[in-house]
């Protein structure tokens, strides 16, 4: 894995020259808040909804979902698992902030399914130390969805489990299909 923060030469992008990605994303901002008026919006989130989802990058959560700004929180990992941070952000947003319903989307062709829990060890000869997280790699988006829904479900932490639902994410269609929770 790479993490280079240049802009790869020859990238295509001419307006910014020799600027790093996040020059440019400053310099999105600047244009995004010359433009912007305060919505008067309050933190809690109107549709009391919150989604939890992978950070792909082919997956725009509010295109796809029909969202629009302070409509829903969003929490984003690698495959969109339902860890003990993702379930420290529900308990936030469900007990401070109001939400009710929880939506899973895990996606086709994640970066996920090319992983195992080697990576760990592949990591700990690197570096010297083993991380103390799961990788989360799954073979089975389904089943992998069926996990995440069960682990909202008997939180002990949350106030509200009763609508918890789960999908995958089509990339190619941008279809979103239900999992079934049995
Ligand atoms: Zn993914």
């Amino acid at each position: 894995m790479t993490t280079s923060a240049s802009v790869p030469a020859g990238s295509g992008n001419a307006a910014v020259g020799s600027g790093t990605v996040t020059d440019r994303l400053i310099e999105a901002n600047a244009r995004y808040a010359a433009a912007f008026a305060d919505p008067g919006m309050d933190a809690r989130p109107v549709l009391h909804v919150a989604v939890v989802a992978c950070m792909d990058a082919r997956l725009d959560l509010h295109d796809a979902l029909g969202l629009s700004l302070g409509d829903c929180h969003t929490i984003r990992n690698a495959g969109g698992v339902v860890t003990d941070d993702v379930i420290r952000s529900l308990t936030i947003s469900q007990r401070a902030l109001g939400t009710r319903s929880v939506v899973l989307i895990h996606h086709t062709n994640c970066g996920l399914e090319s992983l195992t829990e080697e990576f760990r060890h592949e990591l700990e000869m690197e570096v010297g130390q083993r991380p103390a997280w799961a990788v989360e790699a799954f073979r089975d988006v389904d089943q992998d969805v069926r996990q995440s829904m069960q682990r909202v479900r008997t939180s002990p932490f949350l106030l509200h489990t009763d609508d918890v639902r789960g999908f995958v994410f089509d990339v190619k269609t941008g279809l979103l299909r239900e999992v079934d929770p049995a």
